[in-house]
């Protein structure tokens, strides 16, 4: 590309080399276009060179989220194709496995948990067959014998998305596809339509399509409204790698998961621990108490956690929606595309969103599975597609509800994040779902909703998010 400050046209920019964007961006150039992907740091730079690679449709399934799971479950089927034509364009292994996950109880709490994930999938028609301790270790003879019971998720696999983010670049170079880093992007609108980037330090590019794959850092995309942008929020996790040592077998085949993280061994000795799921914006420590609470909880599935090598810890902001799923679609000026608020299942749902993304690229109809998660959905000033959850004016004294079945008092006015915590959950929700008579409500509006008097409060406390 020049450096004299020409314009150069493409017929589409893609503004984010994760997971998605570049999925997006090959899907464009396989079908004739040409295109320029821009990233402000380097490919995989952001939340997906942190993650684990799991794809769990299963195990990720949260209270109130069936939509999510359809598509999930569309996307944990779409992998095996995919995974063939990305290893054959891109050259590269990437460690796709369909080991199966296995959902443990360490402690009382925890089957209390796994009793209530049971039915929950059972609810939804997904296999889920209750085994024992013994069970459990005869399919991970690794597993601490204090593991009680277990649920196992055959489906449920592990991709390694390093290599994935390798060999999508690659496919997309091969395409024809044009790549520029370390640069970040400005979006250049005209009356109401795309007109292109500027790219920092570099040429000014023309291009009447884009495609928005900031990830994290969707709000912070320069050149558009901000009532362009959808309510994309960075959501803080902490994850560790590990190593077998030389000679010695991996902790486990399977994902293990408790609700206090998982566990994911790689056939090349890698052992990934993750994670936690914290809102702090853009924070990206690595912290003592991360690290000590990810290790403690793995160790107390696996004991020969405590035998592997330490290759690092790590952190990623994963792009969270108020209602977990992700945004696909046009929206805002003309030519704009969205791709963002993967959260916790970016590297699943890559081949699906790369594949509507060309569509849309190419000029056909997009895919029916992308229109619940079109970025109109938050139009019209709530995300809370329910409606009748709106925060209250004013409470009644003496407030009684119905927490997961039992009779509780809570103060007046208390919040659905005060109920959390009465309950005993972390304040930032991390793990939970909670739906109010019946209805879910966004973890971003937990502060905001206010608790009637009689209303039923249920709680549900999901596995460690991915
Ligand atoms: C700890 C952790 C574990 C996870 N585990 C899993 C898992 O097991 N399975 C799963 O499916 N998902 C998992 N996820 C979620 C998954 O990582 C994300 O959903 C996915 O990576 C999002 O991909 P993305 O391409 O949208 O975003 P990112 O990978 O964050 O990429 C966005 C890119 O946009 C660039 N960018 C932003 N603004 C600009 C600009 N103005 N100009 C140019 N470039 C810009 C950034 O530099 C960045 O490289 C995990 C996430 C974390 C943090």
């Amino acid at each position: 590309m020049s450096s004299s400050g020409t314009v150069r046209s493409y017929d589409a920019v893609v503004v984010g080399a994760g997971i998605v964007g570049l999925a997006c961006a090959w899907r464009a150039a396989q079908r004739g276009l040409s295109v320029l992907c821009v990233d402000g740091a380097t490919p995989g730079g952001g939340a997906s060179g942190a993650a684990a690679g799991m794809l769990a449709p299963v195990t990720e399934a949260d209270f109130g989220e069936e939509a999510l799971l359809g598509l999930n479950l569309e996307a944990a089927a779409a992998w095996p194709a995919f995974r063939d034509e990305l290893e054959e364009a891109g050259g590269i292994d990437i460690g796709h496995r369909a080991s199966g996950a296995l959902e443990v109880a360490a402690d009382r709490d925890d089957l209390e948990e796994l009793r209530r994930r049971l039915a929950f999938r059972r609810s939804l028609d997904l296999d889920a067959e209750w085994l024992t301790g013994r069970e459990c270790r005869r399919l991970e003879p690794g597993l601490s014998p204090r593991i009680s019971a277990g649920i196992e998720a055959p489906g449920d696999g592990h991709v390694n998305p390093r290599a994935v983010v390798a060999a999508l670049r690659r496919a997309f170079e091969r395409s024809g596809g044009e790549l520029v880093t370390g640069a970040r992007a400005t979006v250049l609108v005209r009356d109401e339509c795309v007109q292109g980037v500027d790219i920092e330090g570099r040429d000014r590019v023309a291009a009447p399509a884009l495609v928005a794959a900031a990830g994290a850092q969707t709000r912070a995309l320069p050149g558009l409204d901000a009532d362009a942008l959808p309510p994309v929020r960075p959501v803080k996790g902490q994850i560790l790698r590990l190593r077998v040592r030389p000679g010695a077998s991996l902790p486990a085949a399977r994902v293990i998961r408790s609700p206090r993280c998982y566990v994911v061994s790689r056939d090349d000795g890698e052992v990934v621990v993750g994670a936690t799921v914290e809102e702090r914006g853009e924070d990206l420590a690595v912290t003592g108490g991360g690290v000590f609470v990810l290790l403690e909880a793995a160790r107390e599935l696996l004991p020969d956690v405590d035998e592997l090598e330490w290759v690092e810890a790590g952190t990623g902001l994963r792009p969270g929606t108020p209602d977990n799923a992700p945004v696909i679609g046009r929206h805002g000026p003309e030519g704009l595309v969205w791709a963002t608020g993967h959260y916790r299942g970016g590297v699943l749902l890559a081949p699906l969103t790369g594949a509507a993304v060309g569509d849309l690229l190419a000029g056909d109809e997009p895919p029916a599975y992308i229109l619940p998660f079109s970025p109109g959905r938050f139009t019209g000033g709530s995300a809370h597609r329910g409606g009748h959850l709106a925060t209250r004016p004013r409470r009644e004294p003496d407030m009684r509800v119905t927490l997961n079945g039992e009779p509780r008092e809570l103060p007046d006015r208390a919040s659905v994040a005060e109920a959390v915590s009465a309950a005993g959950g972390q304040p930032d929700g991390r793990g939970m779902a909670v739906a109010v008579d019946g209805e879910v409500v966004p973890r971003g509006r937990w502060a905001a909703v206010e608790l009637g008097d009689g209303q039923h409060v249920e709680i549900l406390r999901a596995a460690q998010g991915g």
